[in-house]
């Protein structure tokens, strides 16, 4: 490839909000066929907010929320941040964790007063015992509005669930018909639930998604695709997507996601809107087309 029209590429992509870190990436996106994308934070806008706290009997919502707050505290994760910022809107008083732990992709745990704490799924809350089931009622109406649905252990007994919404971006819609009609093959992949999953893929007209995704594993899906020959683009945002993007034939960031998914994308997205892969497509095809 002649480094003048690559030149001339980056810069267009430049105007149109579309960084396109190196050459690889501008010559490999014409050829991309299949796109994965992340839920939280690509397709949608990363915002979590609780929009609902349902006690298990012997807990209070103000008492389990304050609970909750207290141990997500120390966490970095979205969820936690929108259970730490309801708290503080409604004044609880949020106490000190001792024993913090937070395994990748299933929750956290600690002491919150003397008590064992967990929040997270349902299915590593019901590997260390906790019986989830009078929690699914609840959980399950939230996950089928597309909300995320985390559950609160006490003492290893079930203490409650928090609904936690996070609203789909206004460009999603139009840039996932946009990228339907190149043709792109688009797969959602996420950590979270299937329910939420599978409402969230519907709303969006998502034929195939993968839900329950530990972070590990969405590298693994990209590298399954490309040995079945696809060219795959990524789109994420999060430290989670890292490993993903860099596997990746092009590594696509949210602008505003994390920085270290930004390092590890070819592409980055300044306004984080998914239009941007279509017009980084075109261009690709653009200049190779002028270097062929
Ligand atoms: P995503 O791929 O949607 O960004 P993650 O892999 O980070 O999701 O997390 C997957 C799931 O693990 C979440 O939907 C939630 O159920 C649980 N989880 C992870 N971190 C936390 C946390 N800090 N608090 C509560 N639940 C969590
Ligand atoms: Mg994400």
């Amino acid at each position: 490839a002649t480094p003048m029209s690559i030149m001339v590429g980056v810069g267009r992509g430049a105007q149109a909000g579309v960084l396109i870190k190196n050459a690889e990436a501008l010559e490999r996106l014409e050829k991309v066929d299949t796109l994965l994308v992340d839920k939280t934070g690509t397709l949608t806008e990363g915002k979590p907010r609780v929009a609902s706290v349902t006690p298990a009997p012997g807990f209070d919502e103000k008492g389990l929320l304050a609970m909750a707050a207290s141990l997500e505290r120390p966490s970095q994760h979205p969820l936690a941040a929108a259970i730490v910022a309801e708290a503080a809107a409604r004044n609880l008083l949020v106490e000190e964790v001792a024993d913090f732990d937070a395994p990748s992709g299933k929750g956290v745990t600690g002491k919150v007063g003397g008590r064992q704490v967990m929040i997270g799924k349902a299915a590593w809350l019901a590997e260390h015992g906790v019986d989830t089931g009078a929690l699914t009622e609840a959980a399950d109406k939230a996950r089928r509005e597309g909300a995320t649905a985390v559950l609160v252990a006490v003492d290893g007994k079930p203490a409650g669930s928090i609904a936690i919404a996070d609203q789909v971006k206004a460009s999603t819609a139009s840039a996932l018909a946009a990228l339907r009609a190149k043709g792109l093959d688009v797969i959602m992949l996420t950590g979270d639930n299937r329910v939420t999953a599978e409402a969230i893929a519907q709303r969006l007209g998502i034929a195939h998604f993968e839900a329950d995704v530990l972070p590990a594993d969405k590298q693994a899906v990209v590298e399954r695709l490309k040995r079945e020959g696809k060219v795959v683009a990524m789109a994420g945002d999060g430290v989670n997507d890292a490993p993903a993007l860099a596997a990746a034939d092009v590594g696509v960031a949210m602008g505003g996601g994390t920085d270290v998914a930004i390092e590890s994308a070819g592409v980055t997205l300044i306004g984080g809107d998914l239009t941007g892969i279509v017009k980084a497509r075109a261009l690709s095809h653009a200049t190779m087309a002028n270097i062929r």
